[in-house]
């Protein structure tokens, strides 16, 4: 697609106190000069409706939908999810879903595993990619996506921050890998952003939840700071920002179609 330089895999441009999308329209007019494409994903159903109205109203946002919250798993709110998807050419993707174990496992695991397993149906049926949340769960949640046929549709995992090991049984499933702020400062993870293939990798502030990239620590995460995102990945691979833009970019344009 002509005019994208930088795409921002995954932000959460509506949500909380942002609901009605007045943050977003801060941020985006600035975006959209610097050729910086959004990916923003709306996990709960009340998201839906104001983010759809930013896909209406910004030519650089596209959405990804999802059911995350375990109060609303309803099948019939998979249901509903499956025929506004099926309206909306500007859902690009399903989530996000995954594992959390941050805090320990949840009492209520087999509901969420149950959860995580109905969006890849969606996924499938209609034939878009997932957008998985994977907090310390890897192990896990590869399982399930191999379980159930996720490799069919692909996706990614975002702010991945497994072993090289899981990144490479990842890539085999179809799954590309994001990486966000704490990539660019994290010791604990330069091996990991050193290792995985060029052909897998994308770039995303997860704003404003993330912590920012290396040169805005103290400000409030924002999508424009994907550019330097791409520097600091660039920095740790020891290779030019331009390769890690061209790439990542063209890698997040073909998972989630937007050429065509
Ligand atoms: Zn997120």
């Amino acid at each position: 697609m002509t005019g994208i330089r930088y795409i921002d895999s995954h932000a959460h441009l509506v949500g909380r106190e942002r609901e009605e999308g007045k943050w977003a329209r801060t941020h985006l007019p600035r975006a959209a000069e610097s050729g910086i494409t959004v990916i923003t994903i709306a996990q709960v159903p009340r998201l839906w409706e104001p983010t759809l109205k930013l896909t209406a109203e910004f030519d650089n946002v596209f959405a990804v939908l999802g059911i995350s919250h375990p109060n609303d798993s309803k099948l019939e709110s998979f249901e509903k999810l499956i025929k506004v998807v099926q309206d909306e050419p500007r859902v690009v993707g399903i989530g996000e879903t995954g594992l959390d174990y941050r805090q320990g496992r949840p009492s209520d695991l087999a509901d969420r595993k149950d959860q995580l397993r109905e969006h890849i149906h969606i996924a499938r049926e209609i034939n878009l990619p997932l957008v998985i949340h994977d907090g310390k769960a890897t192990e896990d949640i590869l399982k399930i996506l191999e379980e159930e046929a996720a490799p069919e549709v692909g996706g990614m995992i975002h702010f991945f921050t497994g072993t090289p090991k899981q990144a490479e049984q990842a890539i085999q499933m179809g799954f590309y890998l994001s990486f966000g702020g704490p990539h660019t400062y994290a010791k604990a993870l330069a091996d990991l952003v050193r290792k995985v293939p060029i052909e897998y990798l994308l770039a995303e502030t997860d704003s404003p939840m993330l912590a920012p990239p290396k040169p805005h620590r103290k400000e409030e995460n924002n999508p424009n700071f994907i550019i330097d995102v791409v520097k600091g990945i660039a920095e740790i691979r020891g290779v030019e920002p331009e390769v890690i833009r061209k790439a990542t970019t063209e890698n997040a344009a073909k998972l989630f179609r937007l050429e065509e």
